[in-house]
């Protein structure tokens, strides 16, 4: 299979049946997105272990497929990392976005998006779940 193939499969695969999808009840993080350009909107739920790492996470929302792809593997690719590490990942998933020479160390399957670095209007659709995840964490840091 062709690289892109791959990659296409992989986003249409958490498009259609994205991962970790669902709420998480209180007293669980809560932070939200919106994608005006789009229309998309993303909740993000965090539940944090008394180390203070991911334990759970889950999201709900209504999104295009780039955005509900992005969300649900940034959901398997943070679980069980410190939230500083996380935060960490959003920086090196947006410099890959962003550009070209990026590494794209520990993005494992988040790596199907790259695909958006040739269409930056959709880059807000690829980054709005980890602005969700971020906003869960505000006045905390
Ligand atoms: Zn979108």
């Amino acid at each position: 299979m062709e690289i892109d193939e791959l990659y296409q499969t992989i986003i249409l695969d958490h498009s259609k049946r994205p991962r970790n999808f669902g709420e998480l009840p209180a007293p669980a993080r809560k932070g939200e997105g919106y994608n005006p350009s789009c229309g998309d909107e993303i909740a993000v739920f965090v539940g944090e272990s008394s180390s203070g790492t991911i334990e759970q996470i889950k999201f709900t929302g209504q999104a295009c497929a780039i955005c509900m792809a992005s969300t649900s593997l940034m959901t398997i690719q943070v679980k069980g990392k410190s939230i500083a590490e996380a935060l960490a990942l959003k920086r090196t998933f947006i410099d890959f976005l962003m550009q070209e020479a990026a590494p794209a160390t520990g993005l494992g399957n988040l790596q199907a998006l790259g695909g958006v670095k040739k269409f930056p209007q959709r880059l807000k659709c690829a980054t709005l779940g980890w602005h969700a995840l971020e906003g869960a964490f505000k006045g905390r840091m």
